[in-house]
Parts: structure tokens; sequence; C-alpha cells
């Protein structure tokens, strides 16, 4: 907050008395009086413990005005008004709902929104040129040409005069030392240039064109209309949502808003914006710079911002007159915000478009189960795009079986695969090898005494890194480097890594094709924006001719030369056993597959598995993922699980494991009996340990019909947790770890 000093404030006869939602974890917000009864929504700065804070006076009546009322002589006054927009109706009532649904703090949900250090960050500076008026000593083409920028009186940075007058910066040092140009620190404030919806896009194909009209005329009709727009990977469903962005920003200070997976912000979609639009649209994500979030956030909150493509957490940006949201890839499950609110990106941004009625696009190639089901209630309306663009085929899949097509040992390419890479190197074009294991090795084993090495926080074995020369824990990051000796038995190179990581199968593929040129892509070789950016362009430029790669390969890219993909191990996802395990494998082998055959040579997909006639891998084979998709919904209903119920975890953890458990156990002999919910455990979390912290695990599930926020709240507080154990609730969850 900035620290100009108090103006003391005269005690106004008639005070008003307000509440304010200040943007911390509480539930509820502070009553405060002013002399004016200032709206609900204004945002102003009050005093709290002695610190200035921003908050926002809040609606009577909402439950965050329902807390405990101070007494008239002890309240505080407010400190000010803030010169900021209104935080707006539609946006209180999202806060107030999402704080309902998810039993997150109202002032959590609201830090969200109306993040205090970005909000009050000061604006960027950078150092601009401008001409004096006065004439330089001798008139050389160089100083002329820098002198002719300055004719409109404007403003430049050096590097914008260095590059446009083409001269050195020497150039212009003489020039200031002449007094013929002078500098002035400015704040870099000015909102990005806003995108052009009356550029021409490509010509659409008329089942694209149709998809894009539907959606062009919800924006144009508003109302809350939620539309699911599936079609295979290829399929242009970017381009046919770009359409309706494009008549977003028709409106009259329309905006639009656009959530990726965060993995899924990639330099190819940007370029694709800005080639249709002709302007970068302003980012919303957590690796960006305070003064970037900071022009983004006044951007979207005083109308000039018109669209934000961003992770989950641009949802909660304060637009002032929204008119589209598109979430691309909605069955990804990164959408879904595990730690502090523990929210759903996509149900969530759909809460919001009934909130605000405005229509909202869930864009993917494999729906969730959730939306399918939405959509088979007649709650969503249902779009598809059947084919690829230009004709390009599906990818053809095919199993390898490891039980009697194995890899010699030492080695994880089948000799089938390994045949299809030869076939596929030798005519030119790219492969990519699908294994999601980052590292060398997951496990490494003592031969001598048969341990592991294993995290010392966490109920998890480090993972053998080669490039770094380290093992680390991929729960909480610990790493030491790859010890020589047993840390059980203390016997000498002894240590032996089991099963691959991408990097082991770099090694096995620099062995056995050594002119392959190969890149290996994961979020430890790609760690920055840049290096991502240049490696996807060395592989469109064809550049590479085979990519290992994680799950950061399956999401959106388009390679044209690709035409093999490689999954090194089918079943990986399908043992853990989650709720979604079956479902997710599906999704994310149909995402990989997705990458084949974009252009005209067709694709095709080898699945390495040793048990082809599972399900999931029954059904990738024979392309039934319609049979396969209504059998896991049969499962799912027949088992009362969702999205035909609903889920609560309560997870319980902690330093000393007796008082987690105890409390798990006291938590569940207080459990209320109610019709409609089974509650199940307290046992131990699956990752029983992590960070140093014991965890325990209880799962809620109720019926849709029963009121499963109000039974918690009620349960939970009957029961005093100690204040070494923390409890989180996670609604709807994702992850069962
Ligand atoms: P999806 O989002 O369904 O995976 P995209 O929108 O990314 O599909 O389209 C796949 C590729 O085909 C992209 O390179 C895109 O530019 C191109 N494409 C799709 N539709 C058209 C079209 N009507 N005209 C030209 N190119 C198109
Ligand atoms: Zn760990």
């Amino acid at each position: 907050m900035s620290k100009e000093p108090l103006q003391p404030q005269p005690d106004p006869p008639p005070a008003h008395r307000l509440t304010v939602l200040l943007p911390m974890p509480f539930s509820h917000g502070f009553d405060y009086r002013a002399s004016e009864p200032f709206a609900p929504g204004t945002i102003v700065r009050v005093p709290l413990a002695r610190q200035h804070r921003l908050g926002v006076v809040w609606d009577p009546e909402s439950p965050v005005a329902q807390g405990p009322a101070a007494p008239p002589d002890r309240l505080k006054a407010v400190e000010a008004v803030l010169p900021l927009p209104p935080l707006r109706r539609e946006m209180r009532r999202f806060i107030d709902w999402v704080a309902g649904y998810t039993l997150a703090p109202a002032g959590a949900v609201l830090r969200m929104a109306l993040p205090p250090h970005i909000v009050t960050a000061a604006p960027p500076t950078q150092w601009l040129y401008h001409a004096t008026g006065r004439a330089p000593t001798r008139l050389t083409p160089a100083r002329e040409r820098v002198l002719a920028l300055f004719a409109d009186g404007g403003g430049s940075t050096l590097a914008e005069v260095v590059s446009r007058a083409r001269v050195s910066e020497s150039v212009v040092r003489s020039l200031v030392g002449q007094g013929v140009l002078a500098r002035a620190k400015a704040a870099i404030d000015a909102p990005p240039p806003p995108p052009d919806p009356e550029r021409p896009g490509p010509t659409l194909s008329p089942p694209q064109a149709a998809a894009a009209e539907r959606l062009s005329r919800a924006v144009r009709e508003g109302g809350f209309q939620p539309i699911l727009l599936a079609g295979v990977t290829g399929s242009g469903k970017t381009e046919v949502y770009f359409e309706a962005i494009a008549e977003a920003l028709r409106q009259p200070g329309g905006q639009a808003l656009v959530l990726l997976p965060e993995i899924a912000l990639t330099s190819q979609w940007l370029d694709r914006f800005h080639a249709r639009f002709g302007a970068r649209p302003a980012l919303w994500h957590s690796d960006l710079s305070r003064g970037a979030r900071r022009r983004t956030w006044h951007g979207v909150a005083d109308g000039t911002v018109r669209l934000v493509v961003g992770a989950r957490s641009a949802l909660f940006l304060p637009f002032s007159a929204l008119r589209l949201i598109i979430v691309d890839e909605e069955h990804d499950p990164s959408y879904k915000q595990e730690d502090g609110v523990c929210y759903h990106a996509r149900d969530m941004a759909v809460v919001r478009a009934s909130i605000e009625r405005i229509p909202i696009a869930l864009a993917s190639a494999t729906p969730s189960l959730e939306t399918l089901m939405n959509v088979e209630r007649g709650r969503y309306e249902r779009l598809d795009l059947v084919d690829r663009h230009g004709g390009a085929e599906m990818p053809r899949i095919a199993a390898i079986d490891l039980r009697r097509a194995g890899p010699e040992p030492g080695q994880w390419i089948a000799p089938a695969l390994a045949e299809a890479i030869s076939q596929t190197l030798a005519r030119g074009e790219q492969v990519l090898l699908f294994l999601n294991r980052r590292g060398y090795a997951p496990v490494t084993v003592c031969r001598a005494c048969g341990a592991r090495l294993e995290c010392p926080h966490c109920s998890a074995w480090l993972v053998d890194h080669r490039y770094t020369g380290r093992v680390v824990c991929h729960h909480c990051g610990y790493t030491i480097p790859r010890p020589r000796t047993c840390p059980d038995c203390g016997g000498e190179d002894n240590l032996v890594p089991c099963g691959p990581g991408v990097e082991r199968l770099a090694e096995e593929v620099a062995m056995r094709w050594p002119d392959a040129r190969s890149a290996v892509m994961t979020s430890d070789t790609v760690t920055r924006a840049g290096t991502l950016r240049e490696l996807v362009a060395r592989i469109e430029a064809g550049a590479i001719d085979l990519v290992i790669g994680t799950q950061i390969v399956t999401k959106g890219y388009h390679f044209p030369r690709l035409t093999l993909v490689g999954v090194i191990d089918a079943d990986l996802g399908l043992r853990g056993g989650d709720l979604r395990a079956g479902e997710r494998t599906y999704q994310q082998i149909m995402q990989v597959a997705g990458r084949a055959g974009r252009a005209e040579r067709a694709g095709r997909v080898f699945l390495q598995t040793y048990d082809p006639d599972h399900p999931v891998t029954a059904a990738l084979i024979a392309g039934e993922s319609d049979a396969f998709l209504a059998r896991e919904a049969d499962a799912r209903r027949r088992a009362g699980m969702p999205p035909f119920a609903r889920l609560a975890a309560l997870l319980l953890s902690g330093k000393s494991e007796d008082a987690v458990r105890a409390a798990a156990h006291a938590l569940a002999r207080a459990a209320p009996r109610k019709e409609g919910i089974d509650i199940f455990g307290p046992a131990p979390a699956p990752l029983a340990r992590l960070r140093g912290q014991f965890r325990y695990r209880l799962l809620v599930k109720a019926r849709r019909d029963v009121a499963l926020q109000a039974f918690l709240t009620a349960w939970v507080g009957t029961v005093r947790i100690p204040a070494s154990v923390r409890l989180r609730i996670d609604i709807d969850p994702q992850s069962f770890q």
C-alpha cells in the first residue's frame, strides 16, 4: 500500500456502517464506518490491526456480511476510496458462490480477484528519450535520422531509436551530451494494442463455418449458453472459437477470456492468435512479472484490455464487459487447483458464465465424462467437428503385446516399434516417443541389499536424473548428488537404475539410431518459455527427427511432418487405480496419438502394453471411443461415483502421525448420519507422507440431491482439530494421492 500520510477523519455524524471484505483468509467481512454510504463494490483502504489494507465494500445480504457485528463505538473509519473501478455485482456474487461451494474463506477467493500486491504494484518504468528542440552542432545523416524520429514530439526507448534510425547507441549518447535529446523515466502502463476482429481468418469448411456461426450467434444474443465444442485433434476447433472471439470483440467494449491449461500456453497458440488478430493477447499466469500482471489487471478492470488468455487463475480477473469464455482442452486435469482455494476452473468458469449471463464454450477432442453427462442431461449444447481439416486422416492405432513381442532385456523399444521408427526416419518423417516419466529411472535399487533410494520427507522413491547427476523427489523437490554408495549397507557401486524414464529412452535411441537428431521434451529440459519456443521451432523446421517427451508434448502442438507416435508404456496411467485412471489414460493417449499425421501424410500410433485386452487399450485400438465412454459412464453410475454423485476429500496432515491419526478418527466418530451420504476412512492417504507431514484422508460420497456443503460445514464445525493438524476440504477432488 502507498504510504501517504493519513488525513485525520473528522467524526461524521451520521456515520454509515459498511461491511468490507478483505483479500485475506477470513470467511466474513469486517464492519467499518464511513461518512458516505459507499456502494457495494467500492474498493477502499481500511485499517486492520494497525495496518492499512485494501478491501471491498460488500453487499449487506451476502453471507460474508453475517459475521459478528462490532459495537458502534468500536467501529474504525474507512480511510480512503481508491481510484479503481468498483468490483461489479456479478463479480461479488461469483466470489460468494465460489466460497460457498469450495468452503474456502470468501476473503481467500477475493484475493484471487483482487491480489493486493499486484493491484498496488508500481507500474514498471523505462527511460524515454525525447527532443529538447535544441539543434546539434553538426548534422550528420545518422543524427538526421534520429531527429526525424522525434519530429512528432513523442518519446522512444533507446532500443527503439537504435533499431528504427539504424544508428549506434553512441550517436544517441552524443546527442544527449549536446543537450539535443533528453531522457526521463516513464511508466510502462499503456494497454497492449487491441486485437482486430476484422482481419480475415482462414476460409472455414462448411461444418467449421456452421459451428463458428452458432458460437457467434450465442455471443450476439448474450445470455448463459454453455456449449461443448467437440472435435477430433486437428479439426479446427481453435479456428472456430477464434470466430466467436472476433464476435465478442465486435461488441461495444466486449471482452473475451480464453482459459488454457498452463502447459498449453504455447508459442504456437500465441502466434496463431497474433496472425488472426494482428496483436498479442494479454497473458495471465503465475510466471509473469508483477508489472505485467498489474498492467493486465488494471486493463481488464478499466476495459482497455479486450482479450486475456490465461491459466486457471485468469478466471478471477475483474472484467468490465466480459462477453465470452472459452475453456480449451476442458478435460485437462490441471484445471483443478489443489492448494489454497481448491477449485476446478472449468466448473467455476461455467458458474461465472451463468452469473454474467454470457455464453461459454468448452473445447476438447476428448471431453470429460462430467461434460458429456451435462450434454446428455440437456444442460449443455453440443457442436461436433468430425473431420480433420484438409482431409488429414486420423492415425491408425495398434498394440504391441509386450508379453510376446517385447524388447531385448535392457531395452524399452520393442522390435515392431523399432522397425517402424527406422522406416519413418528413412522417409525423412518425424517420430514422437511418449513416456510420462521424467528423469532416467524412477527407482534406484541396491543390488547387494535390495534397499531403494527414498525421499527422507515423503513416501516416495528418488528419481535418477542423469543430465544433472542428481536424484530428486518429484513430490517435494528434495535432491542430492547421485550417491555411489548404498545409504543402507554402505556397499559401493551396487546402485542400479530400475525402469525407464525419458532420459534412459534417449540413451537407447542414441545407441540404436546414432544418426537421428533427437530431443527430449519435458519440464526439466524446457524450463523457460524461450527454450520451449526454440525447441518447437526446431521441430517445426524439421531440424529434429525424433522427439522423446512426457505429457508436455500432448498439448495442442501441430507438427506436420510427424507421422509416428510410440507410447512406450500404455499401461502406466492405469496402474494407480484411482477413479479417473481409465478416462485419463484414454484422454492422454488420444491426445498424444493426435500429434501424428496432422497434414497430408497419414499417421501411425503404437501402444506398447502388457494388457492389450484392457478396456481402455482395446477401445483405443478399435477406435471405439463412444462405446468406451458409455461403458465407463455405466460403471460410474453403478458404483454411485462422479459424475453421478459428488465426492469431497477431507485431508488431515501434520508433523505428528499420532496427532493426525487421532484427529482423523475424532472427525470420523463425529460424523452425523445422513441419508444419501457415505463416509469412507479415515485411512492413510496413498502418499502417506509429504514434505515431512503425515497425511490421513476421509472420503465423503454424496447423492447429487444432498446439500453436501451444508453437511460438511455442520459436521466439521463440531470437532476441535488441534492446531498442529491441518484440515483441508477438497470438493470434487481430482487427485487421490
Ligand atoms: P484443433 O484445435 O481442433 O486441434 P486447429 O484449430 O488447431 O484444430 O487446426 C488444426 C490445423 O489446421 C491448424 O494448423 C489450423 O491452422 C489448420 N486449419 C484448421 N481449419 C482450417 C481452415 N479452415 N483453413 C486453413 N487452415 C485450417
Ligand atoms: Zn520428497
